[in-house]
């Protein structure tokens, strides 16, 4: 059986684990090849971000992030490839802060209309929240910082996990659906064959994807992943 936890360098396709994977940028060639005769002064500083499911942590993404991008576009991005099902609100909670897609001034919550060079260094955790009601959390931290060529996207995505072999909980083939209500009792894993006969019915059916946010509320994948 494949590693859980493994994923892909976005530079060389190299398959790495997702332990291995700061080192595997460090030296990757491909990776590197991007860089090559750059002056110094064209040189921007960017952060090397590891964000994974809080409870499913073999769903992850390793970003490289300029330190000028805002919460806002972190926020953006991470909606736009794992989370985004009806428009929810999200937080980050960055040291003792609260950073919020809309901010409640009176609980002393901040907006996200603050650059990540101003909160964050090297080696720092902290959390992000999509939903407060069928909320998915990821963790998030600061691997590395670095000096790269200016480059006009602000968020690449470096690495990011293969998708889990989910099995149908009924008969054991590869799942398609997963049922937003069993789930909660880890079940409800179903091949398209187990899901037309699913007791609970086949509107309950969501489709499985790549993001720790499978399986929860409307969430589809909007055809990006
Ligand atoms: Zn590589
Ligand atoms: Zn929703
Ligand atoms: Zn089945
Ligand atoms: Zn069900």
């Amino acid at each position: 059986m494949a590693d859980l936890k493994s994923g892909k360098c976005n530079y060389c396709d190299k398959i790495v684990n997702k332990s291995g994977i700061k080192k595997h940028i460090a030296a990757c060639k491909e990776k590197k090849s991007t860089q090559q005769g750059v002056p110094s002064h064209e040189k921007t500083k960017y952060f090397h971000l590891m964000v994974d499911g809080k409870y499913s942590p073999e769903y992850w993404l390793y970003l490289d992030v300029k330190s000028t991008t805002k919460l806002k576009a972190l926020d953006d991005f991470l909606r736009q490839i794992w989370l985004e099902c009806c428009g929810h609100l999200s937080a980050f909670r960055i040291r003792d802060q609260t950073y919020s897609s809309y901010p409640d001034k009176s609980f002393g919550d901040r907006s996200m209309n603050y650059k990540l060079e101003d909160l964050m260094g090297e080696g720092m955790t902290f959390g992000y929240e999509y939903d407060f009601g069928t909320t998915t959390e990821l963790n998030l931290k600061v691997t590395s910082e670095s000096e790269g060529k200016s480059r006009r996207k602000a968020i690449e995505v470096m690495a990011r996990n293969t998708a889990p072999d989910v099995r149908c909980s009924a008969c054991g083939k590869i799942a398609t659906q997963v049922c937003a209500q069993c789930i909660w009792e880890n079940k409800g894993w179903l091949c398209d064959k187990c899901g037309e006969v699913h007791k609970c019915g086949e509107e309950m059916l969501l489709p499985v994807v790549n993001s720790p946010r499978v399986g929860m509320c409307g969430y589809t994948g909007n055809g990006i992943i």
